[in-house]
């Protein structure tokens, strides 16, 4: 069987590897390929795969929102936060999932029962589904900043059964005022993943103690977001726990197949020794 990814730039993306690893582990004969596709190509590929022989896709940045309209149908819980980041093929049909919700809620389990109120950083497809999760929980209040107004509205529409949902421009006073009162604070952007900047663009002049800062960037470790939580007293949280349970989620969909995480945890650590080295 054949797998794999469609996103730009996809050169960050460990997807390809992690699977890879893992069939080879498993003595599994399939095969899992990148495809850095230009925004104008999304639609002619996604038809094209109707008749090929991949049988599922994962989507990653900028193509988990857009990637919904060419799509016979959703399931849910993808049918609410509209965006997708698995796609499945049953009969020629194309099947969309969102295993990013599972893998974001599975992530922070171990935090559950402290998040109140939250701060959310960007409003793209993974902002979505983290979204979609905290509405899942006890909490208080949810704020969210993103920088495009047509983004932001859209949010709302698309959010607006979310009770105490606050969906502001991206501003740093704003953001400051904000940062104080939360609990539970998530940086869903780019900003800060290797090869697209080093840098976070927030400088609260207070503690950040009691509070969980969760980065969904996995490389680097400690991103320019989860350094200044840490540096003042936040707990901290990158995302690899969630790229390996949302994977886990892909290949039980496609597949059928439930693989343990502690698996991918050994491949995953094995890459990044590889990967740090070169
Ligand atoms: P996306 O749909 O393209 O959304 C990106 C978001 O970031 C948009 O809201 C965008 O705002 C915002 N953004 C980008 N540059 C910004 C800047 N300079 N200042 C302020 N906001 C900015 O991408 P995505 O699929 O949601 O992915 C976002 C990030 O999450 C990526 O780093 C991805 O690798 C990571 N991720 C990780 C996992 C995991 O399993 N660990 C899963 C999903 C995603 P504008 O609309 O204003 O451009």
């Amino acid at each position: 069987m054949r797998f794999g990814i469609i996103g730009n730039p996809l050169k960050h993306s460990i997807s390809p590897r992690l699977f890879n690893e893992i069939f080879k582990m498993m003595n599994l004969n399939f095969v899992y390929d990148p495809f850095e596709l230009p925004a104008e190509d999304l639609e002619v590929f996604i038809n094209s795969l109707r008749q090929s022989d991949i049988a599922g896709i994962n989507v990653t940045i900028p193509f988990k929102e857009r990637v919904c309209d060419f799509l016979d149908w959703l399931e849910l819980p993808a049918s609410r936060i509209k965006a997708v980041n698995t796609i499945y093929k049953a009969n020629g049909k194309l099947c969309g999932y969102n295993t990013d919700y599972y893998g974001f809620s599975e992530s922070i389990k171990e935090f559950k029962d402290r998040i109140k109120n939250v701060l959310i950083f960007g409003g793209g497809g993974a902002a979505r589904a983290v979204l979609y999760s905290i509405s899942q929980l006890n909490y208080q209040k949810v704020f969210l900043v993103e920088r495009s107004a047509k983004k932001r509205e859209k949010l709302q529409k698309d959010f607006g059964y979310i009770q105490n949902l606050e969906i502001k421009e991206w501003k740093e006073d704003y953001i400051l005022e904000i940062l104080r009162g939360v609990d539970f604070v998530v940086n869903t952007t780019p900003l800060g993943m290797e090869g697209v900047s080093n840098f976070f663009p927030l400088r609260p002049t207070y503690s950040l103690k009691n509070k969980v800062f969760v980065d969904l960037i996995y490389k680097p470790e400690l991103t320019p977001f989860l350094k200044i939580g840490q540096t003042l007293g936040a707990e901290i949280k990158n995302g690899s726990q969630m790229l390996i349970f949302q994977a886990i989620k892909s290949l039980e969909i496609w597949t059928g197949l439930k693989t343990e995480f502690k698996d991918w945890q050994k491949i995953y650590n094995s890459i990044y020794k590889l990967t740090d080295k070169s």
